[in-house]
């Protein structure tokens, strides 16, 4: 099939380099000029396990093609994949803006039939009103459809994720769009969810809003577990293990962050309220995400005192998680910057996320080039991002290099046993 993808970020890229790995031509859409020359000569502008690898194969293979202009990426294409940003605004609601621009452009560039499928994350009726403002650009009379089709990939695993989904969500108006999607998604042999378009707006957000309120339930489960002398990682465990409950998103910690779920649950929480309802489930979920933050920044205070001043911390991690350079909400930059405001120095290190952090906060904080260099001389560790690399490392190492015996882990990587019987002042997330 022929294929466009407007937007080439996290999901727009990994979506073109997979659809033009199953055999189809795909062409790219960006507006962002430097990104789309850097892809052209096979530089990645993200990082992506696996990504770069199939981006160049189907480069030189001429399935995978790049473009600054929208009008030349949908002119021979069946589908055009609508994959722009549609970060939070003031209000909490999701903007829409770059959304809009697309629908218009697309209006007045469409030149025969094609099925426009938003793959960005939008609220309920947002395709309805794509329809609209193409309809409102036609400069000549086209058919078209409009479809959702959510995407639901994790950034660290998204190529795996795209190749092998646990479901593909369509929602569509007409049988014509839900066959065409079918022809492009069947050969993976996962369950499809065909259904209306609004359901399968909300299905994205509930699945959002879902899984971030169950890291805000076992944060809370944390809280108590502090109190009342328990382990939050065998409670998740024993929790876990019941397949009606499911181990996955039971990691107690710093509370989430990143591009999807703080906005996503923020335009749920708005789109509830402009339907004149309270939803107060998500207001307790995001009140929690927030304290979560507050309660690790507390421990270190309870330590030091609340003037930071002369304390050098080695924060390890800088992205919102593990297994990503995605910066976007990253509760460990929060903390970092609240630490900041409290007088302390800074020596982080991330694996892949310190070029990102380096364009937004710049040398207010020292890059190290290793864990371990991050390390010298500082008064405590401070484990904010789950890369994996963290999980194991040369304590003896650690201890030669680290001046204060604290270790502030707000990511439970080590056993608590083993790091205090070193000797070390050892706080992690509801454990003892
Ligand atoms: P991103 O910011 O990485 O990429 C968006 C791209 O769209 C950018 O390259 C930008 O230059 C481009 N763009 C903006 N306006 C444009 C225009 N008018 N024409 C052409 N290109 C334009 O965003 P992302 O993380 O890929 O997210 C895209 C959407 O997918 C969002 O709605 C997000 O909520 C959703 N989503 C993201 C993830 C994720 O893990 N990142 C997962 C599932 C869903």
């Amino acid at each position: 099939m022929n294929l466009c993808v407007i937007g080439t970020g996290y999901v727009g890229l990994v979506g073109a380099a997979i659809f033009s790995d199953w055999g189809n031509k795909v062409i790219g859409v960006d507006i962002d000029e430097k990104k789309i020359e850097r892809i052209k000569t096979g530089e990645m502008p993200i990082y992506e396990p696996g990504l770069s690898d199939i981006v160049l194969k189907n480069i030189s293979e001429n399935r995978l093609t790049f473009t600054t202009s929208l009008s030349e990426g949908i002119k021979d294409a069946e589908i055009v994949f609508i994959c722009v940003g549609t970060p939070q605004s003031d209000t909490g609601a999701a903007d829409l803006s770059a959304i809009w621009q697309v629908a218009k452009e697309i209006g007045q560039t469409l030149n025969g039939y094609k099925v426009i499928v938003t793959k960005s994350t939008v609220p309920v009726g947002t395709n309805e009103k794509i329809k609209q403002i193409i309809k409102d650009n036609l400069t000549t009379v086209h058919e078209f459809d409009v479809a959702s089709n959510p995407e639901f990939l994790r950034e660290g695993s998204s190529v795996e994720d795209m190749m092998k989904p646990d479901r593909t969500v369509v929602g569509a108006e007409t049988a014509k769009a839900h066959e065409v999607m079918r022809r492009l998604y069947a050969h993976l042999g996962t369950p499809i969810v065909e259904s209306d378009l609004r359901s399968a707006e909300m299905i994205k957000y509930a699945s959002n809003a879902f899984l971030a309120t169950k890291i805000s339930f076992i944060n809370e489960i944390a809280q108590l577990c502090e109190r009342a002398g328990a382990d939050v990682s065998t409670v998740a465990e024993g929790m876990g293990l019941d397949r009606r409950v499911g181990r996955h998103f039971l990691n107690a910690g710093i509370g989430y962050g990143g591009s999807c779920f703080p906005k996503d649950v923020a335009a749920l929480y708005k789109t509830s309220t402009d339907q004149a309802y309270d939803f107060k489930l998500l207001r307790g979920v995001m009140e929690v995400n927030k304290l979560q933050k507050d309660n690790f920044v507390r421990k270190v205070k309870r330590f030091y005192g609340e003037n930071l001043s002369g304390k050098k911390f080695a924060v390890l991690g800088l992205a919102f998680k593990g297994n990503t350079d995605d910066i976007r909400e990253s509760v460990s930059i929060e903390i970092v910057k609240t630490l900041r405001g409290l007088g302390a120095k800074i020596y982080a290190y991330d694996p892949e996320a310190m070029p990102n952090v380096k364009n937004t906060i710049g040398d207010k904080i020292k890059y190290a080039d290793s864990q371990y260099g991050a390390l010298k001389n500082a008064d405590a560790l401070i484990i904010a991002t789950e890369w994996s690399e963290f999980r194991t490392p040369d304590f003896e190492v650690i201890d030669s290099l680290l001046k204060g015996k604290a270790i502030f882990d707000g990511r439970n990587l080590f056993e608590v046993k083993y790091i205090t019987d070193m000797g070390y002042h050892y706080e992690s997330i509801g454990r003892h």
